[in-house]
């Protein structure tokens, strides 16, 4: 049996997306289960968006997320190269032989012509496609309009009236109707070829035994069956992966939120939950874990357990994981993580001058609540920026019960502001006062920072230290009191 290989293929033409990642993991687990090898091939053949900057971004989004290949675009290999336009003689070799075959001709009708054809199936409801109008030119007339200049498109010449059935890995087998696909073009009237054509060429090339894609390029996998089976190549076999949805389980787009892994990334999710993340998307385990290392994803990973029905995209989960893989980090690993995040704030100057005890007590709050890395910021802004006071703080502060608590805090203040002696203080006042937590902890906390939620009060009120705290009680007090409103 030949040694498995698959490949990830991307056209470089944007930055990664959620989709394309996942489907290079599902290749990148497939090799590991498999001990395969995996390859990276880049499918520039899209000269107008294809640019070498995406190509960077998506090699850096794939190395981010934890991905290794043994051969490709960056790393080499015996079967490069590995971006396609740097391939075009080979092409060509290939399309001279479907030529002499016959299953490919020259096509040299104008893109008016092309319309023109189009419009009038499409009224008649007919499926769009090309009826095979050059199919037939003599091979003067051919040598004639070659000679005037005119380029050409190659069109593959589609068997009429045959069904062919593509086995799937995931969706079993799959048929299509050749009457619905015209002759399709194989190379642009630039010479350069299209990907049904080069997909096929490259596939073989490199040996590749599993096709494993998302689902969008299932309407392309007849066009390579019949290119396959002119040129007298064994197909691969296919694994069509099933589309991601958005919560409202329409395809997932830009309206859904961060589309990209590099936005996922500057907002601050680690690599290691978009990885489990991703890894469900689609495929499960047999048990009911939730959380599986890398190891346990290698593992388990078949191509029986991927789901033919479509993947949904739960943002809540993906912040559920993002948050278990933060709290498993170690106090040092997080303010590593967290840095980039403190550094790009615009408090930051605020934040360098706390004490390492604060800082400690900073990074252990934020270990606790941030989903992701970039919430920081608006416990910064709490900390450090302007007090304002929201709607619902107002309210808070407009109860009753809350200026005799207050004033109570301000006369009784320790001077020691320590977060622990602090806390020991505003629990003595609440024996004191008789009431209960929440009557003292959330006024308190809507007089100082204006918000109803933040970080410990005591680890915020340490932070601000005793004159910065009774600047904002004064503040507060003053509102309640009308003051200044
Ligand atoms: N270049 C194609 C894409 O980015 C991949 C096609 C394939 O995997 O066959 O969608």
């Amino acid at each position: 049996m030949k040694p498995l290989k698959v490949r990830f293929a991307p056209s470089p033409t944007g930055p990664l997306h959620i989709g394309g990642a996942r489907s290079a993991l599902f290749n990148y687990l497939f090799a590991e289960h498999h001990n395969a090898q995996l390859v990276l091939r880049i499918e520039d053949t899209d000269l107008e968006r294809s640019r070498r900057e995406y190509e960077d971004e998506i090699i850096s989004s794939l190395r981010w997320l934890g991905l290794t290949w043994a051969e490709g675009v960056d790393t080499g290999g015996e079967n490069g190269p590995y971006r396609q336009t740097e391939r075009l003689d080979l092409y060509r070799r290939y399309e001279k032989q479907l030529l002499v075959a016959n299953h490919a001709y020259y096509c040299f009708c104008s893109a008016d012509d092309l319309e023109q054809e189009r419009q009038s199936l499409i009224s008649k409801g007919e499926t769009p496609r090309y009826l095979g109008k050059c199919r037939h030119l003599s091979p003067q007339a051919v040598e004639e309009k070659l000679r005037q200049g005119l380029k050409p498109t190659v069109r593959f010449q589609v068997p009429a009236a045959e069904i062919i059935e593509i086995p799937d890995l995931v969706r079993g087998p799959v048929r299509f109707a050749t009457e619905e696909i015209g002759d399709f073009i194989i190379v642009k009237s630039d010479g350069i070829p299209t990907y049904n054509f080069a997909v096929v060429i490259d596939d073989t090339l490199m040996d590749i035994t599993h096709v494993i894609r998302a689902e969008e390029h299932l309407s392309n996998t007849p066009r390579q069956w019949l290119i396959y089976s002119a040129l007298g190549f064994p197909a691969p076999e296919f694994a069509h992966i099933s589309l991601i949805l958005g919560a409202d389980r329409q395809k997932m787009s830009k309206r859904h939120g961060a589309t990209s892994l590099i936005q996922y990334r500057e907002i601050g999710y680690l690599p290691e939950a978009l990885f489990n993340f991703l890894g469900f998307l689609g495929w499960s385990p047999e048990g009911e874990e939730q959380i599986l290392s890398r190891e346990e994803f290698t593992a388990a990973f078949t191509l029986e357990r991927v789901s033919k029905s479509p993947a949904v995209f739960d943002l809540n989960k993906l912040n559920w994981l993002n948050h278990q893989y933060l709290l498993k980090k170690s106090l040092a690993d997080y303010a590593l993580l967290l840095e980039p995040f403190l550094k790009k704030s615009a408090y930051y100057q605020s934040f360098v001058q706390l004490t390492p005890e604060q800082k400690e007590l900073f990074m252990t709050g934020m270990r606790s609540r941030l989903v992701f890395l970039s919430e920081v910021e608006e416990y910064l802004q709490l900390l450090f920026g302007p007090l304002q006071y929201s709607p619902e703080s107002e309210e808070v502060l407009a109860e009753n019960d809350v200026l005799p608590v207050l004033n109570y805090i301000k006369d009784h203040f320790p001077a020691d502001t320590s977060a622990a002696n602090v806390e020991t203080f505003l629990k003595n006042s609440i024996k004191t006062l008789k009431i209960k937590p929440k009557q003292l902890y959330m006024p308190l906390r809507c007089a100082l920072s204006g918000q109803i939620h933040g970080m410990e009060l005591p680890v915020m009120i340490n932070i601000w230290g005793q004159k910065e705290f009774l600047s904002r009680l004064q503040l507060a007090l003053g509102k309640i009191n009308g003051n200044d409103c």
